[in-house]
This record gives C-alpha cells, sequence and structure tokens, in this order.
C-alpha cells in the first residue's frame, strides 16, 4: 500500500479509513485532526493555559505531546494513585518525559492528600470496585488542582475506543442522562469548576499508540492491575469484535451519536443541576452538604479508627 499523502511506501495502515500513510505524513494527518477537533468543538483558544492530565500511558502522553508540539501553553498534572509498582512506574515515566521537553509538572499524590486515600485503601474500606473509588477521587482532584491553578481548560486522553466503551454501557441501560451528558467538551457550569476537553475522542486507541511509538514516547506499557476484568474493557473486547467483521463501526457509533446529540436529541435529559459549596472542601457539588469525595473520605477515616 502507498501513502495516502506523498504516495511513499506506506507504512501505519487505518482500515477504519481505507487510509496509508508513510512516517512523517502520519504524524501530519494525527496533528492536522487535533486541530480541527479542538476548533470543530471550540475545546480552548492559542492563549488558553492547559493542564493535561497524564497517567504515564501512551494515550495522555501523546495528547500532550502534540499539544506541546502546537505551541499550546501545556502544564501536566500527574496524580498518584497509590497503586503499588504500577504507580511507582508510571511517574517515572511522567517525570522523565517532562523533564526531556522542558514541560511544567505538577505532580499530586493521595498517600500525600491524606490517611487512606491511596485507591486500594479507600475502595477496601467503602466496599467499592477501584475503579469507582478512582473515579471519584480523580474528578475531586483534576478540579482542584485546575482550579488552583487558574487554568483555563482540563485535557484528557479519552480515545474513541473509550468514549465508545461508555457510550455502549450507557446505551444498552439507556441512561439517557448519562448520554445527555457524554460530550467532548463539559463546560464549566460554575466558579470552581474547569472546562474539561477530550481531543483524541475520534481516534482509535491503535491511532494514539501508533502516534507515541512513532514520536517515540517512553510511556508505561502495563495497564493498571485493576482493569483486568472491568466493566469498560469488557464492552472493549466486545467492540473490537464488531470492528474486526465491520472496520469503522466504532468510529461510525460514536459520530451518529454526536451528530444525534447536536441535534438535540438528548436536550431534555439534561437536567441543569443546581451546585452549591461542598460543606467540608468548597468543591461545588449537586449533593446535600458535603460532595462525593468528602463522604467517601469520611467513611474511610472511620473505617481507620476502628481499626486502630
Ligand atoms: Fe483507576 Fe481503574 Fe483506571 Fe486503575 S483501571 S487507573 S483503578 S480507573
Amino acid at each position: 500500500m502507498k501513502c495516502t499523502r506523498c504516495k511513499a511506501k506506506a507504512e501505519v495502515h487505518l482500515r477504519a479509513h481505507n487510509a496509508g500513510f508513510c512516517r512523517p505524513c502520519y504524524l501530519e494527518y494525527f496533528r492536522r485532526h487535533v486541530e480541527r477537533a479542538v476548533k470543530h468543538e471550540r475545546m480552548f483558544g492559542p492563549g488558553d493555559r492547559i493542564l493535561v492530565a497524564v497517567s504515564g500511558g501512551k494515550d495522555s502522553l501523546a495528547l500532550w505531546d502534540v499539544l506541546a508540539g502546537m505551541g499550546h501553553q501545556t502544564t501536566g498534572l500527574y496524580l498518584g494513585l497509590g497503586i503499588g509498582a504500577y504507580s511507582d512506574r508510571s511517574r517515572e515515566k511522567v517525570e522523565a518525559f517532562a523533564t526531556a521537553r522542558g514541560l511544567p509538572l505538577v505532580v499530586r499524590s493521595l498517600a500525600a492528600e491524606g490517611p487512606g486515600l491511596a485507591v486500594p485503601d479507600v475502595a477496601a474500606s467503602t466496599r467499592r470496585m477501584p475503579c469507582a473509588a478512582c473515579g471519584a477521587m480523580k474528578r475531586h482532584f483534576f478540579d482542584a488542582a485546575a482550579h488552583e491553578g487558574a487554568f483555563d481548560v482540563l485535557a484528557t486522553g479519552h480515545n474513541l475506543d473509550d468514549e465508545v466503551a461508555v457510550l455502549m454501557q450507557n446505551t444498552l441501560r439507556w441512561q439517557t442522562g448519562y448520554l445527555a451528558r457524554q460530550a467532548p467538551v463539559l463546560p464549566a457550569s460554575r466558579e470552581g469548576l474547569t472546562r474539561k476537553v477530550k481531543p483524541f475522542c475520534r481516534f482509535y486507541e491503535r491511532e494514539t499508540a501508533t502516534y507515541a511509538l512513532v514520536r517515540s514516547i517512553d510511556y508505561v506499557y502495563e495497564e493498571c492491575p485493576h482493569a483486568v476484568g472491568n466493566l469498560t474493557n469488557f464492552y472493549k473486547t466486545l467492540l473490537n469484535q464488531l470492528e474486526t467483521q465491520s472496520p469503522g463501526a466504532k468510529l461510525g457509533f460514536y459520530l451518529e451519536f454526536l451528530r444525534a446529540r447536536g441535534e438535540g436529541a438528548f436536550e431534555q435529559f439534561n437536567k441543569v443541576e443546581t451546585l452549591h459549596a461542598c460543606e467540608t472542601c468548597g468543591q461545588p457539588t449537586s449533593a446535600p452538604g458535603r460532595c462525593a469525595f468528602c463522604r467517601m473520605w469520611d467513611i474511610e477515616k472511620l473505617t481507620s479508627a476502628v481499626v486502630q
């Protein structure tokens, strides 16, 4: 196969797009698609300060790389989850990436934020699945870091496979409220919240991995130990089978969803929640009294006291 752009020998084949690229043209294709997504969804402008949440994996480091390469003002945010050797290696990769490129990095760690806040500890004491506890803490600390640093936008490396797996789960249960809120851009609905964007939401995971490979980005290859057998991975496996039989199926499903959403198909389910400041931490919340994170942390503290 020849490169779709320059007719040299293609090294990257994209079945869903029926296209092939040599390495330099693939980088060009990738950057142009990011630029288009940013402009089309009005994610951010040239002067905006962007906080990029980086886990040490290929998607988030590729995102940081491409946005910094496009000349945007980026700062990385690494949140140490306290998941043993996996977290140690992830942090090393992120720090090495930032140092090699001279990019600013904010490092926070759950263990340093409070006793018993590491993901495995909170999951055990609150009897939640680790990913549920992890998600609640990421939301809390990402928002806090973005607010404290007065960033204009928080960018995450969610790719098409991530988005379609969530879309599939929400569709199968007709969770219309979640469908209404699943979007490439989540606006800052109140003081204390920061706009959240997903510039990679139209890229297959394979495309972001290829970008990381071509750019020689050193990322953590292993998956988080809690990812094994979780629901999102189960749906990803199912969707990969579908994609093998029907190339482009995932992209088509997602784009049609965005089109329907853009035409207001879920508007009636998008309830505007009344937010107020959490009594404990001050972050905006729709829950009465305290936010989900502070209630979760209280259970953790109670459990620790009983154990001692
Ligand atoms: Fe957190 Fe679950 Fe992802 Fe691990 S797999 S980083 S616990 S959300």
